[in-house]
């Protein structure tokens, strides 16, 4: 076995797994309204070149737990068939997915079925036309019903991500309401500069400080004391617990120094970082009949290339040329 270890001596365990570049909402924060021009479909890696992918990740390279991720993962019809081979492998890893929930419904039972673990759906509000705004689509009873789905599947925690674009703080304290009713853990995650549009401005975003004085005003907020070790999020109890409230600080407070996370894109290109600016082509290695040695020998040395953080703050600060639903979130 050879570890994914970065120049700075990070462990890479966790591996993120866009599965598409697609999807079917158009959130102001990460696509623009008229979508994106898609990959073409037999630039995708196929089922058959994703498992082997994570067979080599977790055989050969380490990795203890994958997430699923895109555009959205629940638009590939042969997510369960994946789910279920990454399922298989050993040591068996640790396996989530994350989803804008609008067709869980129909997809938690079989997922459940086929060995995931649990979810993160992404839900920024509560208000019906405020949803409809922020994902410029009509459709949070669909997200809604797809978190009671998981949950009644028992892919849980469930957790609820949420991002607060300028001007929404007042969307943060329902949320927690609705996530302590029904027991959800909600996860608050500051605005990245990862949106197509490039209209990311550090000077009005919502950050980890505003999120905490707002819902200070309606809950008593403890911090957990738990080691956070490469865990992004902050975590806090609610009114003393035992329900407690995630904070991800990516740009105020971030995490670079723990990161053990490594991506894989849709075209699977292998990206260390969110913010990176270069990428290693591992399909061109798999079409290019590789052994399974080399494209993880390939692997290895991509991670040679991981910078010690994002840079956000830095002056030199570039923004990625893909926005986050291409990289995979
Ligand atoms: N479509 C799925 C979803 O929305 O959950 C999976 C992909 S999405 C890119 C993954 C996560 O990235 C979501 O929770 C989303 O809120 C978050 N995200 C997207 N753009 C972001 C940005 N600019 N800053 C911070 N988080 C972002
Ligand atoms: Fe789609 Fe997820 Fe991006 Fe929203 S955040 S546009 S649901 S990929």
């Amino acid at each position: 076995m050879k570890p994914l270890v970065d120049r700075y001596g990070r462990v890479a365990r966790d591996l993120r797994v866009s599965l598409t570049d697609r999807c079917n909402l158009r959130c102001t924060y990460c696509m623009p309204a008229e979508g994106l021009t898609w990959l073409q479909n037999d630039h995708v890696l196929s089922t058959p070149e994703v498992n082997r992918l994570l067979t080599i990740a977790v055989r050969d390279l380490g990795i203890t737990e994958i997430r699923f991720t895109g555009g959205e993962p629940l638009l590939r019809a042969d997510l369960p068939a994946i789910v279920a081979h990454a399922a298989a492998l050993e040591p068996r890893p640790e396996l989530s997915l994350t989803t804008n929930g609008l067709s869980l419904a129909r997809h938690a039972p079989r997922l459940a079925e086929a060995g995931l673990d649990r979810v993160n759906v992404s839900l920024d509000t509560v208000d019906r036309d405020a949803y409809a705004e922020v994902t410029r689509r009509d459709r949070l009873d669909d997200a809604l019903n797809g978190l009671r789905a998981a949950s009644a599947a028992g892919l849980t925690p469930v957790k609820v991500n949420a991002v607060l674009g300028p001007g929404r703080i007042g969307d943060a304290a329902p949320l927690l309401r609705l996530c302590l009713d029904a027991g959800y853990e909600l996860r608050i995650i500051e605005q990245m500069p990862l949106d197509a549009g490039h209209t990311w401005d550090r000077g009005s975003m919502i950050t980890a400080g505003d999120v905490l004085a707002e819902l200070g005003r309606s809950f008593t907020l403890t911090p957990d004391g738990a080691p956070r070790g490469s865990a992004p999020a902050e975590r806090y109890f609610v009114d003393g617990g035992p329900a407690t409230v995630g904070i991800i600080a990516s740009v105020t407070r971030p995490f670079c120094g723990d990161c053990d996370r490594v991506r894989l894109t849709a075209d699977g290109q292998i990206r260390t970082c969110l913010f990176a600016t270069d990428e290693t082509d591992l399909k061109s290695l798999l079409r290019g009949d590789a052994s399974d040695e080399e494209v993880a020998d390939a692997w290895c040395a991509a991670m040679l290339g991981k910078q010690a953080g994002h840079g956000i703050d830095d002056p030199t600060f570039l923004q990625p040329p893909r926005p986050m639903s291409a990289i995979g979130g």
